[in-house]
């Protein structure tokens, strides 16, 4: 069943969303050994939310949009009371406060959350082995991973763990993960999801969206999670953006602008290149008028991104100091006690990422890396915006591969980072864009289409994404 499905049956009664919740536990026991997809499940939380929820329908009440529908939760969104770790070890034994505004969200339209999922330490990483407490593995081949950072919100949702997760994107960890695992990923422009309590990577490029196994799910949940928060400073007043409602209308005279530099870029596989370009027919064929669109300066983001992402990190990483969260090294001197709390808790990425970042950042090279790259920043943002008055949308690869080996990559964290290329360049520009699943490589796995639109598109890419769906071959 499918998300809305769940929430139309529990609403009406036909469906318990105990009923519901146990079934997805029951999975969750089965499975999670081999995969991995959670940190934490919260089943006794869990239940307990589903219990009010038949109490308020056997009231009379509405509970929500998403009446006992089980949501898993990337393990960097802050629950009260409930450890949040990030997947690191210097967040050990530290239980937020708060709730993320997203979770306040999800509880509000009557959805549960089920549990918390893995990830590569505080978000870095394309694999998800990056985390703290050993990988994700990918529900449609064991031996692989399942993309990252967000790899154990979509191996959750792929393994039918849960039909929705959130995870965060701050250079593609929702949509690559997505792709690699054959599900649905979306990251929403900058400013439309609130991040108030979503552990802070790179603050203006971090965005939380949603994962389903379909768009109309994940344009469900993202309707639940999107709109004006003022604890966001950065949050853009005005509601939710009503996505659902224009998923049928199809693409009949829509622009769809094929990405040149993203077809041919570093490591792109030529079966995934193909998918992308049966896409492109596909929606032709479907009434768009298609047609290739050279987007210059993206080939420029994935350097600007690891200048500016990782100097971003350095700064909101200092926070970890053994004083306010989790983890403390005991030491005689309080700077030593820094030392030792955070030689013992951060993992080899996130001490290169600080490492990077402290660098762009000091005196006498602020301007010729952090600087030049704000500006390529700039470049990237003014050749979506020209793209964007020639077509509605754009089109690319979501991930240049199918899903890897395990440790495959590890080794090298340039080759690593090449799985973002064609997804962090809306992260730079803020624009929304989601992977749909289109198909499946000459190794029989999943590959994921990209649709990008501009800023406050997302009725528009949606839209498009339902299209594609339903014009993909079967996976
Ligand atoms: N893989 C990219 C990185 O390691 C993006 C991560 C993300 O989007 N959180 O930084």
């Amino acid at each position: 069943m499918s998300a809305v499905e769940i929430a139309a049956a529990v609403r009406s009664g036909e469906r318990t969303a105990v009923d519901v919740v146990d079934e997805h536990l029951a999975a969750i026991a089965a499975r999670d050994g081999d995969i991995h997809a959670f940190n934490l499940v919260t089943a006794d939380e869990a239940r307990a939310a589903a219990l009010a929820i038949d109490r308020r329908v056997a009231a009379g009440e509405d509970p929500g949009p998403l009446a006992g529908v089980p949501v898993a939760l990337k393990d960097n969104l802050c629950t009260a009371g409930i450890p949040t770790t990030c997947s690191s070890r210097i967040l050990e034994g530290w239980r937020p406060p708060y709730d993320a505004t997203v979770v306040e969200r999800l509880a509000a339209a009557g959805a549960i959350a089920i549990g918390k999922t893995n990830l590569d330490e505080f978000a870095m990483g394309s694999s998800t082995e990056n985390s703290a407490f050993g990988p994700t593995r990918n529900p449609h081949d064991l031996t692989r991973v399942p993309g990252g950072s967000s790899g154990g919100s979509a191996a959750a949702v792929a393994a039918g763990f849960a039909p929705l997760a959130l995870g965060s994107d701050t250079g593609g960890s929702i949509r690559q993960p997505a792709a690699l695992c054959g599900v649905v990923g979306m990251k929403p422009t900058y400013g439309a999801v609130s991040r108030y309590g979503l552990v802070a990577f790179a603050s203006s490029l971090d965005q939380i969206g949603p994962f389903a196994a379909s768009v109309a799910d994940a344009a469900a949940l993202y309707e639940a999670i999107a709109g004006h928060d003022p604890r966001d400073a950065t949050s853009i007043p005005r509601p939710a953006a009503r996505v659902s409602e224009g998923l049928g209308q199809g693409v009949g005279g829509l622009r769809v602008g094929i990405v040149s530099e993203l077809l041919g870029a570093e490591g792109i596989e030529p079966d995934v290149a193909a998918r992308a370009r049966e896409a492109a027919e596909a929606l032709e064929s479907a009434g768009a008028k298609v047609d290739e669109v050279s987007v210059p300066s993206v080939v420029y983001g994935l350097s600007a991104y690891y200048l500016i992402a990782p100097a971003e990190a350095s700064s909101n990483l200092a926070r970890y100091d053994g004083v306010r969260f989790g983890l403390r090294v005991d030491a005689p001197t309080t700077g030593e006690m820094y030392d030792r709390t955070r030689t013992a808790g951060f993992g080899a990425e996130v001490k290169r990422r600080i490492m990077l970042g402290t660098y762009a950042l000091s005196a006498g090279y602020y301007d010729a890396f952090y600087g030049k790259a704000q500006r390529v920043r700039t470049l990237i943002l003014r050749d979506f915006q020209a793209a964007y008055e020639r077509f509605d949308v754009l089109l690319s690869p979501a991930s240049p591969s199918t899903a890897f080996k395990l440790g495959a990559k590890s080794a090298d964290p340039l080759t690593m980072y090449l799985n973002d290329v064609c997804t962090i360049p809306s992260n730079l520009s803020g624009d929304p864009a989601i992977s749909v699943p289109f198909g499946t490589g000459a190794d029989g796995l999943p590959i994921g289409v990209q649709v990008l639109a501009p800023s406050l598109g997302e009725e528009t890419l949606f839209r498009v994404a339902a299209a594609l769906e339903a014009a993909a071959p079967a996976a």
